[in-house]
Formats: structure tokens, sequence, C-alpha cells
């Protein structure tokens, strides 16, 4: 999925888990089962050429994290940016390994490339329509959870 819906999806969980080891633990668990669920991922290659689609999008995921944690308190704003972090982290390892080609990566990336695909048979991308949809699902539960009315 997209950088947006994983911090979201990640921050959200911050809101009913207070423990910061158990709140990195599932932040990090629902990067890859949101994976599982057919999405549409943009075309980031060439990635040089594409970065700015990366940019933009993390742009928005860290603006509408700022939008809802901008009034709560520290310690809430502080969990819901850990949660943010480690839900889109195991991207950024995956990302790492594709700039730098740190080997030491390659099965873990292998790992993440497995599970991505787990429901998704022979690798086709769900249809764009419905590949926007299921992120826009995950994105607009994460702001219902974040928002003070749910809280
Ligand atoms: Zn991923």
């Amino acid at each position: 999925m997209m950088i947006t819906p994983h911090v979201l999806v990640g921050a959200a969980l911050a809101t009913r888990i207070s423990n910061p080891f158990a709140l990195v633990f599932f932040a990090v668990v629902s990067h890859f089962v949101i994976d599982m669920i057919p999405h549409h991922d943009y075309d980031i290659n060439p990635l040089k050429k594409k970065f700015y689609k990366i940019f933009i999008d993390g742009a928005i995921a860290a603006a509408s994290l700022w939008y809802f944690i901008a009034p709560m308190p520290f310690e809430q704003q502080a969990l819901c940016a850990l949660g943010g972090f480690f839900g889109i982290f195991p991207d950024g390892l995956w990302m790492l390994h594709r700039l730098f080609g740190w080997k030491f990566l390659g099965p873990y990336v292998n790992f993440h490339y497995k599970l991505h695909w787990l429901l998704i048979r022979d690798n086709n991308k769900a249809h764009p329509a419905i590949g926007f949809a299921t992120q826009a699902i995950a994105v607009v539960l994460s702001f219902y959870a974040l928002s003070p009315l749910f809280l």
C-alpha cells in the first residue's frame, strides 16, 4: 500500500495501544497485514524519475498525521508518531535495500515480497478502482480512530 495508509493505520493503533513496545510490534504487523489486502501501488520505476511520488505521498502522510495529533497531549502525539513511523518502517527497509543495495536486507525483502503477494495471485495487481478504494477505506477508518469524536 501507499505510505499514507500505512502511517495512519500505525498511528491509529496508538490510540488503543499505550505500551510503546507492543505498539511498535503491532504497527509493524499492521504493515504486513494491510499489504496483503488487494491494492494498487503507484509505479515508481525508474525510481529516480518517480521519486517525487514518494515525496508527495510522504508529505500527505505527515500532514494528515499532524492534523490529527496536533491537538493531542505530547505523550499521545509521541505514541501516534511512533506508531506511524513503524507502520511504514517495513517499506523503509525495502527502500534502503533498493537505494543502496544492502545485501543483508535481501532475505527480508523476499519475505516482504512474499507476504505482499500472498492473497493476490500471480502478482496480479488489483483493478486500480478497487486498489485505491481499499486504501481509501484504510485511511478513512484511521481518520475515524484518530478523530476526537472517537477518542
Ligand atoms: Zn510494504
